[in-house]
């Protein structure tokens, strides 16, 4: 579904990826993984259009998405939920769904929205009781769920996560993964970059980590969970 190959990117004379392939199948669930600045927004970035790429090839369902832009990335499946989250503060948490929807479908008709915005709130009824509440005064969980329900409004079928546990609480984190493998369940091929290296493995079927810039170690992740070297060097565990 996504194939990356010998990707190169970075930001001036700054190389934050030195030649990048990975690919991910369709209803899986990979993580990218590896320590500060090892490239993992970059990668996502990447895939988004957020930032060019110099060489290499990014597909998507069979087609290079190089030349597309963001919005148009989006159109063909991608949904994302940004580093940082990038919510609407001042803005109501239905506000925030409506601007979702329109921002990356164009729909126009209000009751296509209304009846997506009724599916996204039976999966977070969280969100439904505080519609009417400013998204910059949700808990960092609530605002969490909220980027999600966001990325759902346009219907993806690749769910882009770039670092969605920072600064969540570790209940949190594992609501979190617990809803993104319920979406996979429900058919949503899930990539996400974390540096909640063994919490994600747990929850993914197969991870990627990098390391400055380069494919370091690749495989399931229980292969990659009980690798010794691996865990000593970027899992955090011995
Ligand atoms: P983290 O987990 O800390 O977010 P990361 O794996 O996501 O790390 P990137 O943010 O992709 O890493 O950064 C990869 C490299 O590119 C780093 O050396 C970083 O300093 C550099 N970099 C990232 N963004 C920029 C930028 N806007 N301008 C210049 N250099 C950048």
């Amino acid at each position: 579904m996504l194939k990356v190959t010998d990707l190169h990117a970075g930001y001036g004379a700054i190389k934050a990826l030195k030649g990048v392939s990975l690919s991910v199948e369709a209803g899986e669930f990979v993580a990218i993984l590896g320590p500060n600045g090892a490239g993992k927004s970059t990668l996502m970035k990447a895939v988004l259009g957020v930032l060019k790429f110099s060489t290499g090839s990014i597909r998507f369902k069979g087609e290079e998405l190089a030349s597309t832009t963001t919005v148009e990335r989006i159109r063909r499946g991608l949904g994302v939920i940004p580093e940082g989250r990038q919510l609407f503060a001042e803005m109501s948490v239905r506000e925030n769904l409506v601007l979702g929807a329109y921002a990356q479908l164009g729909v126009t008709i209000p009751s296509s929205i209304e009846e997506k915005m009724a599916e996204v709130f039976d999966l977070f009824p969280r969100l439904r009781e505080r519609r009417q509440q400013a998204a910059g005064t949700l808990s960092g969980g609530e605002a969490q769920m909220l980027a999600i329900a966001r990325a759902l409004m346009a219907s993806p079928t690749m769910l882009i996560c770039d670092e969605p546990s920072v600064g969540l609480s570790p209940k949190f984190v594992r609501d979190l993964l617990a809803i993104l493998q319920s979406l996979r369940g429900r058919g949503i091929t899930i990539v996400l970059a974390d540096q909640n290296a063994i919490a994600s493995l747990r929850v993914a079927d197969r991870g990627y980590i990098l390391d400055t810039g380069k494919v370091v170690a690749t495989g399931y992740s229980k292969a990659l969970m009980e690798d010794p070297a691996l865990r000593a060097a970027y899992l955090g565990i011995q």
